[in-house]
């Protein structure tokens, strides 16, 4: 095994679709192209979303496709690393109490990088109460300085942003207690020793804040890679290919390894799809062969199609 460190980390608050096996398909074939050690963490940590049978029915998802892992581990058991890390933010003077209401941070400004809306700072000069983020009962943001953050992105994907501008103080923790997804990220990447991340081109935009998030830590910043999404129509426009199709659906008209066949020629690791496993993609498996573009597919009631 080499030094390398990589992990596919996602959300639990949904069933895994289309996208997620994707992108846990590219993540695994990465990281074991390189022989590198391969973590599972399933990100649970919004408790109104997240139960432990979803944690579980991601991981059935996951081996069903053919995937495995060196590790699995659940967000939500790694609480009092993320207030550890708030602790040091705070001692830093880092964080202050945001009362806005999200009705409020819309109509006062714009839309950020991330298509979320950018947070003008309006409670950025409110101090921490005397007993400490703690005895916060509203969000906390994080303090950001404006400077421009230029991480890399191994695909070539432009990541350069100045946080402070582009996106405005990021909450990392919610009005209800809970702790917001870019500080739980970064902090597990930064303990469990994380050198590569591999993932969707969705996330690309909060990159800047998570590059921002581990300097002010001390957290080394790992490699990364965004690779293309699988996009569906809604509503007139591309989103994510996201609600059309869980994966119990999927598995009752696919066998594991015709969709993994499916989604590797999408792709690009083959020329036309045929039943495959994972472990038989990885010794042609070349990053220069995936796709760069987004790919819009449908779902028809009973197949994955390219409408094209
Ligand atoms: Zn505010």
């Amino acid at each position: 095994m080499s030094e390398e460190r990589c992990r596919f980390a996602p959300t639990t608050s949904g069933p895994a679709h289309p996208g997620t096996l994707l992108a846990a398909l590219l993540c695994w074939l990465d990281a074991r192209s390189r022989r590198a050690r391969l973590s599972l963490r399933l990100e649970d940590i919004d408790s109104t979303r997240c139960t432990p049978e979803s944690a579980d029915d991601m991981r059935s998802a996951l081996e069903w496709l053919g995937l495995d892992w060196d590790e699995v581990s659940l967000q939500s058991a790694n609480r009092s690393l993320h207030e550890a890390a708030l602790d040091e933010l705070a001692k830093d003077g880092l964080l202050y109490p945001c009362a806005c209401s999200r009705s409020e941070i819309k109509r006062s400004s714009e839309r950020a990088a991330d298509g979320g809306w950018r947070y003008s700072g309006s409670c950025r000069d409110r101090p921490l109460p005397k007993g400490g983020w703690r005895s916060v009962q509203e969000t906390l943001r994080l303090r950001l300085t404006s400077e421009r953050v230029e991480p890399h992105d191994e695909g070539g994907v432009d990541l350069a942003q100045d946080p402070a501008a582009e996106m405005g103080d990021p909450v990392l923790l919610g009005r209800t207690g809970s702790i917001a997804y870019h500080l739980a990220s970064v902090v597990d990447d930064g303990r469990q020793q994380i050198t590569r991340v591999v993932r969707g081109r969705d996330l690309a935009a909060s990159t800047a804040i998570h590059v921002t998030l581990q300097r002010l830590l001390g957290f080394a910043t790992p490699v990364y890679r965004h690779h293309f999404l699988l996009l569906e129509e809604s509503g007139g426009k591309l989103a994510k290919l996201h609600g059309a199709v869980g994966w119990r659906e999927l598995r009752e008209h696919y066998a594991p390894e015709v969709l993994c066949g499916l989604l590797a020629g999408v792709a690009g690791l083959i020329e036309t799809a045929a039943p495959t496993r994972p472990r038989e993609l990885l010794a042609a498996f070349d990053w220069r062969r995936v796709r760069g573009e987004d790919l819009l597919m449908h779902w028809t009631g009973e197949s994955l199609v390219n409408p094209a």
